[in-house]
Parts: structure tokens; C-alpha cells; sequence
């Protein structure tokens, strides 16, 4: 589960969720609109891909460093 611990952003594999776009069992970031949860698949879609840019980019700036355990 990704997290926030001492400033430093760490990304992990995520429980399927349904996705609040698509609707289908993914692996999904709480970064859509309202921070809905989003599968990969919406996220890049040009409807959705520069909000969703915009909030990973502001959870990146926010934090003193990425680490990311997939
Ligand atoms: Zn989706």
C-alpha cells in the first residue's frame, strides 16, 4: 500500500479496487477527480491524464523523496 512515512512517498502494489471511471477490478491510485480511485488505463486517457498528472506531481513535490517498491 503506498504511503507517507517521515516525508518520504513510498509507492507499493495496491489491493484491486474497483476503478470510479471504468468500473473494472484494477490495481488503482486515489488521484482522479475528488481523488477517486483510477486504474492506470483511465489515467492515461486524454480525458483524465493531465489531472491525473497534476496529482501525482503534487504528491511527488510534497514528499522529501520517491521510493518505489513494485
Ligand atoms: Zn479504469
Amino acid at each position: 500500500m503506498s504511503r507517507m512515512i517521515n516525508g518520504s512517498y513510498i509507492i507499493e502494489p495496491e489491493k484491486p479496487k474497483l476503478c470510479e471511471f471504468c468500473g473494472q477490478l484494477r490495481e488503482t491510485r486515489p488521484v482522479g477527480t475528488n481523488n477517486t480511485n483510477i486504474c492506470y488505463a483511465c489515467a492515461h486517457k486524454p480525458e483524465y491524464i493531465e489531472e491525473t498528472t497534476k496529482k501525482l506531481t503534487e504528491l511527488i513535490k510534497n514528499s522529501k523523496n520517491v521510493i518505489i517498491n513494485i
